[in-house]
């Protein structure tokens, strides 16, 4: 696969295989996000210090994009073979270029401005030099300092601008985050393509919440497809075919068809109550990121929503927004699903979800490790400008509707006992102010920690419910980065660990008189559906899109069936064994596309 591919008068057809992460097939033209001009603000420095950050965050960003890049090649070579991965080889001579770095390092002292507006002049220079030449070849390489400038820039931003889509189109980049998400038009996008991610991206799970396509893991796909280019996208299959020929439309066209009449009996379903077949009644609910996704729940059988990503809503701002301004987004939500509830999860930032200028005035610094770091419930306890309107804002929404506060990542009683006491005090305030509540408000947390897991019995006695977040929960046992595709393979909600760990969450919480939820991505799996039943789950949180095959399935088996099913498969030690078992046992009662 060449870096730059030739425009052809007739474009030939190319099929590429990624990881398809959220199905659906979808044709039409791309938004390739690198294209947008990034926006460089020149700052000056007023110190000395300051010349020195400066220089320490530049070799940081040189460092990360050289860690990106070396992955980015090995997948290269293996996927595409040597040719494409020496081209690739080539932006490495760019990025360690010493006159580069020292142009770059010698312009931030003498001028005193920031390294985002020193580097960029430096790589514009560069850039222009090769623009002016007469050989075609070196004018090619023009693109490539300019994607090499782009990477190291996004690294030292560490986000991507927001995007204007002007016509339908499928958004081609080479990470999406959940800024992009949030800050684009969502209904000019057909599809998602993306050079990283897995299915456990936030992107991913967006794209199947919101019912789009997507697909991941196609390295440097923003070097290769052309903005005049038609692309084929199936996210099932994790296909991308490139100018597809007539033929190939058609037979796509009709696998589309197929796939849109399967769904539309299973939305059926979605009027039935969700009960087994001896009468045991299941919660059924959904996870939403956004206010538009309710419809969409609701449309699919939802009876509430299980899991509200609140801090979705800080992607779409510079500042945290007031309480009042949460107030009206979260009474939004709770007055459309109304009289059913909304499980308020409190901000989850941190790890891949990033909200730059909220969390930096809050003493947030770039970490090596994310997902370990300064995350969730750490960052409300510490930062309480940051927690207290939330709670606030939900303990309002309370008095009316029908609401309930969740924790993320929490790892120790003793983080909830302290966040019990700040809800007490917000309370406290809430009367001498005179503003209704609920004062039996329910407070609940994630296990999504094998701390929590094993803490379980302990937290019961803190806590009115759990909510297993199996995305992280699978990410924290088995020690796999849930975004990074090397180590997919690994990362499964089938081994044995993990459903030991749910298993013994799901007893402890009952032993207290307390029930289950499941908001992780396994709830939204229907192999795992069975299973989980049978080990006593009481409420499933999925994906809006998944739950009338969901609903179908549990009204297809006995209680005691899956119980049964579940004692065999928790004696098992052997994951590929499992995904087996679990797969056949669902495919007896429905077909799995
Ligand atoms: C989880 O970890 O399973 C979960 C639902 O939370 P998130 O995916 O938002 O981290
Ligand atoms: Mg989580």
């Amino acid at each position: 696969m060449p870096l730059s591919r030739k425009k052809k008068e007739t474009p030939e057809e190319l099929i590429i295989k990624g990881l398809g992460v959220s199905p659906g097939i979808v044709i039409g033209p791309p938004y390739i996000l690198h294209t947008a001009p990034l926006q460089i603000a020149e700052r000056k420095l007023n110190s000395h210090k300051e010349v020195e950050q400066e220089t320490e965050r530049f070799h940081q960003a040189l460092s990360i994009t050289r860690e990106q890049l070396n992955h980015q090649i090995q997948d290269a070579k293996t996927k595409y073979g040597k040719e494409y991965g020496a081209i690739l080889e080539s932006h490495f001579l760019i990025l360690e270029d010493e006159e580069m770095i020292r142009g770059t390092l010698k312009l931030v002292q003498s001028s005193h401005v920031n390294i985002e507006a020193a580097f960029s002049s430096v790589m514009d220079k560069f850039k222009n030099n090769f623009l002016k030449s007469n050989n075609e070849y070196l004018r090619e390489r023009a693109t490539d300092i300019e994607d090499i400038k782009r990477r190291v820039l996004n690294n030292l931003l560490g986000q991507h601008k927001s995007v204007t889509v002007e016509e339908p189109s499928i958004l081609v980049a080479d990470s999406i985050k959940p800024s992009d998400i949030a800050n684009i038009d969502r209904s000019k996008i057909l599809g998602f393509i993306s050079e990283g991610g897995s299915t456990l991206s936030h992107f991913a799970i967006v794209a199947r919440s919101l019912n789009i396509p997507a697909i991941a893991g196609i390295a440097n796909v923003t070097g290769f497809i052309h903005d005049d280019d038609k692309i084929l996208m199936d996210g099932h299959k994790g296909e991308l075919i490139i100018n597809p020929e007539e033929s190939t439309i058609e037979k796509y066209i009709k696998k589309s068809e197929r796939l849109i009449k399967e769904r539309a009996d299973l939305e059926l379903i979605a009027r039935l109550p969700c009960v087994t077949k001896d009468e045991k009644n299941v919660a059924l609910t959904a996870n939403v990121e956004l206010p538009e996704e309710v419809d969409k729940a609701l449309n699919q059988g939802a009876e509430g929503i299980g899991l509200y990503r609140t801090e979705y809503m800080l992607f779409s701002g510079r500042e945290l927004p007031t309480e009042e301004q949460q107030y009206q987004q979260y009474r939004r939500i709770a007055e459309r699903i109304h009289p059913h509830k909304v499980t308020m999860r409190t901000f989850d930032v941190g790890g891949d979800k990033i909200p730059l200028e909220i969390l930096s005035s809050r003493g947030y610094v770039h970490e090596d490790n994310p997902f370990l770091g300064w995350r969730a419930i750490r960052i409300g306890l510490e930062c309480h400008d940051f927690f207290v309107p939330q709670l606030r804002a939900i303990l309002r929404i309370s008095a009316s509707f029908h609401v309930e506060i969740m924790l993320p990542m929490i790892v120790s009683v003793d983080e909830v006992r302290q966040t019990k006491k700040i809800v007490e005090q917000c309370k406290k305030e809430l009367k001498q102010e005179k503003i209704p509540f609920n004062d039996a408000i329910k407070i609940g947390v994630m296990v999504e920690t094998p701390a929590a897991a094993m803490m379980a019995d302990e937290l019961a006695e803190e806590v009115d419910f759990f909510s297993i977040g199996t995305n992280d929960l699978v990410q924290y046992t088995l020690a796999a980065d849930r975004g990074n595709p090397k180590v997919a393979p690994l990362y499964s909600c089938f081994h044995p660990a993990v459903l030991r760990l749910i298993h013994r969450t799901i007893e402890s919480a009952h032993k207290h008189g307390i029930p289950v939820a499941m908001c992780g991505e396994m709830a939204s799996n229907p192999y795992a559906v069975i299973l989980l039943l049978g080990m006593g789950l009481d409420e499933f949180s999925a994906l809006p899109p998944m739950l009338p095959k969901i609903k179908k399935l549990i009204r297809s088996i006995q209680f005691n069936d899956a119980k049964k099913f579940a004692e065999k498969i928790l004696a098992m030690n052997n994951t590929a064994d499992i995904e087996k078992s679990v797969a056949d046992e669902t495919k007896k009662f429905l077909s799995v596309t």
